[in-house]
């Protein structure tokens, strides 16, 4: 009886394990929210999107009562989960709940702390702890010191004064601080950040915290001269925690939270809290000193999502899904065999009685430079019609050894 039992007990583990293998999910993260200053409706969902599509996490969202509801009713079992993400402030948790989730940290929980996180629970002192520097909630020099940068020294001022302020919205270039921590390790040494607040005088215990990046807050924006961080990596017991100063949320996303770099960042910073590692590729389109990148709607392009575009493309259109089909080959393509994946992937296109000639001719002048002999007979059967004449012609002298 016994033995049978426990052949029932391996054949479940084993089944569950198989489950989270198909599905490619390794980890549960729970986004607390329901209460909020900022738009919790539109950012939560967003926020559940982008860990999902990571394809290791699946997500629920726990919503608390309103503001004045009985937090009493508002028990999350967090340990069921690795990582919990904080999109919450508002009314202070039961004692209940609290200790819970202190246990739950101490025990090796992970913990993301997204923007308005950092607001919250100013007179709990182990989230202050957790999340290392606060603002607002009446928070100021009883909670702990303001830690900036001045140049490349970091600076910790226990002068007195409020914590927590940002100057207007905008566009800000972001700095790596650590580039050895798994969260932005491979990532550009600074980049640029899609318009959002860039939050200055954050002030708390600041403990078993490294700064991983910060951006200086300019007094022309109502900022405060200061270089801020805004990227921190927390220890608190067993638990990790990331905390992301980032990502002020619209009622659609925005510019904030359609940032590559803020998406990316969470994305990396969750997994690293769930687990003490990072996994995941830095992107192809991550933000550099050129400008910013956003994702309209918070996904990343796909290969053939692009494609697909590019057979309906005619000059109408935007060349939007061309432009990223040629970040996305000269950021991923090193190797000749690199390049034969997307050339046998556009060569499909060529093939195609339904895709655009407009479509095909962008194509063509891609293959020109990237191609190879693999093209040749495509480019061939092109070459005998009118309209894909010339270009046809161009990328087979391109491509053909000179006789
Ligand atoms: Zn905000």
């Amino acid at each position: 009886m016994k033995k049978q039992y426990l052949i029932v007990l391996i054949f479940a583990g084993l089944l569950t394990i198989f489950n989270a293998c198909q599905k490619g999910t390794a980890y549960k993260a729970l986004i607390v929210t329901g209460q909020n200053n900022h738009n919790w409706k539109s950012s939560s969902p967003i926020l559940q999107q982008v860990l999902e599509q990571t394809g290791l996490f699946t997500a629920e969202i726990a919503k608390s009562p309103e503001k004045g509801g009985d937090m009493n009713t508002f028990n999350p079992d967090f340990s069921k989960y690795s990582v919990i993400v904080i999109d919450y402030n508002g009314d202070s948790w039961s004692e209940k709940t609290k200790t819970a989730f202190v246990d739950y940290v101490n025990n090796g929980g992970g913990v993301v702390v997204y923007h308005a996180g950092d607001n919250t629970f100013p007179e709990w002192k182990e989230y202050n702890l957790m999340i290392g520097l606060g603002g607002w909630g009446d928070r100021n020099e009883k909670d702990g010191p303001y830690m900036y940068y001045r140049h490349d020294s970091l600076i910790v001022d226990s002068s007195a004064g409020r914590g927590g302020n940002h100057g207007k919205r905008h566009e800000f270039e972001i700095k790596a601080r650590n580039t050895e921590h798994p969260i932005i390790k491979g990532l550009p040494q600074r980049w640029i950040h899609g318009a959002d607040e860039l939050y200055a005088q954050l002030r708390g215990p600041g403990k078993n915290m490294e700064i991983l990046a910060s951006a200086y807050s300019d007094t022309a924006k109502g900022g405060t001269g200061r270089d801020e961080p805004l990227l921190m990596a927390l220890s608190y017991g067993k638990g990790r925690i990331f905390h992301t100063a980032l990502g002020h949320a619209d009622e659609d996303g925005g510019p904030a939270l359609e940032c590559v770099g803020f998406i990316t960042t969470f994305q990396r910073g969750a997994e690293w809290a769930a687990s003490g590692k990072v996994t995941q590729k830095v992107p192809y389109d991550f933000p550099t000193m050129t400008g910013s990148s956003l994702r309209p709607d918070f996904k990343e392009l796909t290969l053939e999502g692009d494609l697909a575009k590019i057979a309906q493309y005619d000059i109408t259109k935007s060349t939007k899904y061309f432009s990223d089909l040629q970040s996305r080959i000269r950021y991923e393509a090193k190797t000749p065999a690199d390049f034969q994946i997307f050339e046998k992937q556009m060569i499909k296109v060529l093939e195609s009685a339904d895709a655009s000639d407009d479509g095909k001719k962008l194509l063509i002048r891609e293959i020109s430079w990237m191609g190879s002999e693999l093209s040749i007979p495509v480019l061939q059967e092109l070459a005998k019609r009118e309209q894909l004449k010339d270009v046809a012609e161009f990328a087979l002298a391109r491509l053909q050894p000179a006789k």
